[in-house]
């Protein structure tokens, strides 16, 4: 069987026009492994647009081809459409139609809880960000890693280490980056842009979280919420919240943390876990998805029912980790 890297290199070379669509609120691994993937094919000539339902936040617009970033699907349907790290079509928002309509569909994924549809599935849970997977498309496109394409990689496998301190991080996602940075991409300059530059308001806005947080009895668990009238008292906007469920986590004890966040399109709930918890098992009662140790899912119904159902769900996961021996934990 020819590996899928290069199966998947056989199709893109032949694609007409492509289109690279990210999930919804992409992160840093997402915008990375597409805008690599874009910049690998235009170098071959192959037309390729990226697709972001939710554009592109703040920290990543310096990348290469961000500008360039469709925010609604182009009229006519792509020939070859890779999903990034969507474990179902819907996590491509406004793109999931597009996805559907393409020619050839390509789900490149490393999320543990992927559906598994389209004609190619590249799925690797061991691969820390899904820029690692991206990277090996890259590398069987043959197209040589130059400073643009090794920022954008470097950006997937920063983020999606928490800057190399998950237990994602191993030797091989090491010598990864080492191999990038090699060849031009800078780490200081990533943490600067993600982690080291935000707003006034993102920070009042995380006062404002981290003052309301709440813990189960036993402590194991702690969440907090996000409201409409918090972002508008904070001047934070929605997509700052990031980082801020991570925070909950840190808390000596807690096993679970939990972000509620208030969005017009219902509560998103952002999951962290550790200590044999399973974040992922935690978002897929509720239809959600994502890794044993970060998942989400939006939430249907009233702020305090998602609280209520996600705190038992929570508790039932407890539970079961406490029978099972504590894997390693990942991301
Ligand atoms: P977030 O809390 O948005 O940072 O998400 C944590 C992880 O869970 C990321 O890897 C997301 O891609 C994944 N995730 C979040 N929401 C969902 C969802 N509704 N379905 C599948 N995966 C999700
Ligand atoms: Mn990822």
């Amino acid at each position: 069987m020819i590996e899928l890297p290069h199966q998947i290199a056989a199709k893109l070379r032949k694609s007409r026009n492509t289109l690279i669509a990210c999930h919804v609120a992409p992160d840093g691994d997402c915008l990375g492994s597409a805008l690599a993937l874009r910049l690998a094919l235009t170098r071959l000539k192959v037309r390729a647009q990226v697709g972001s339902s939710d554009g592109v936040p703040e920290p990543f617009l310096e990348l290469p081809g961000a500008g360039d970033v469709l925010t609604t699907p182009p009229a006519t349907p792509a020939d070859v459409a890779v999903a990034i790290e969507c474990s179902t079509p819907d996590r491509a928002g406004a793109f999931a139609q597009a996805l559907l309509d393409a020619g050839t569909v390509i789900n490149i994924d490393h999320h543990v809880s992927n559906a598994g549809y389209g004609h190619i599935v590249y799925w690797d849970t061991t691969a820390a960000a899904v820029g690692e997977q991206v990277m090996k498309v890259i590398q069987a496109l043959r197209v040589s890693i130059d400073r643009d394409l090794a920022q954008c990689l470097l950006t997937a496998v920063v983020t999606d280490t928490g800057s190399f301190r998950y237990p994602n991080t191993g030797a091989r996602t090491l010598r990864l980056a080492a191999e990038l940075v090699e060849a031009g991409a800078s780490v200081p300059e990533i943490v600067e842009r993600v982690y080291e530059t935000r707003s006034a308001g993102a920070l009042r806005l995380q006062g404002m979280a981290l003052a309301a947080l709440r813990q189960s009895p036993d402590g194991r668990i702690a969440w907090t919420t996000v409201t409409a009238e918090m972002l508008a008292a904070s001047g934070a906007v929605a997509e700052e919240t990031t980082g801020l469920v991570g925070i909950l986590r840190q808390i000596r004890g807690v096993q679970v943390a939990l972000l509620f966040e208030v969005t017009p399109q219902g509560v998103r709930v952002g999951i962290r876990s550790r200590d044999g918890a399973r974040s992922n098992v935690i978002a897929e009662a509720f239809g959600g998805g994502g890794h044993q140790g970060a998942a989400g899912f939006t939430g249907a119904g009233q702020l305090d029912h998602v609280i209520a159902t996600t705190l038992a769900e929570a508790e039932k996961e407890l539970r079961q980790a406490a029978h099972t021996p504590a894997p390693r934990r990942r991301r």
